[in-house]
């Protein structure tokens, strides 16, 4: 599937629409999702064009992979999160209901 530029992730990256932003560095946002199902329920999302995590894995630099990973366990701890527990999730595609079609990790 081609990345869609209009999605509303790629809108909050550039500033169209407003986040409530939880962390920033030059590879990931991370917000928070506007619909919790969870006390805290924070999205995070590469800065680059990926629509899924196979497009990531397949086409991100190294960086950029590393990036995502390490600012998500960044995020956990700054959350106050690692001593209780916390779940990352993704969706990915049509069976697994993904909304937004830019890759997002849940936390
Ligand atoms: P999914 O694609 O199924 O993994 O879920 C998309 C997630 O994005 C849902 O949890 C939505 O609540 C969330 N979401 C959609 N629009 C926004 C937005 N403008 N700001 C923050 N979260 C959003």
């Amino acid at each position: 599937m081609a990345y869609d530029p209009d999605n509303i992730f790629a809108k909050i990256l550039r500033g169209e629409i407003p986040c409530k932003k939880v962390y920033e560095d030059d590879h990931v946002l991370a917000f928070d999702d506007v619909n919790p199902q969870a006390p805290v329920h924070v999205l995070v999302i590469p800065k680059g064009a990926y629509v899924s995590m196979a497009d990531f894995t397949e086409h991100a630099t190294d960086a950029e992979i590393a990036g995502l990973i390490r600012a998500v366990g960044r995020v956990a701890e700054e959350l106050g999160l690692v001593e209780g527990g916390w779940r990352l999730l993704a969706n990915h595609g049509r069976d697994a209901h993904q909304e937004v079609m830019h890759l997002h990790l849940h936390i």
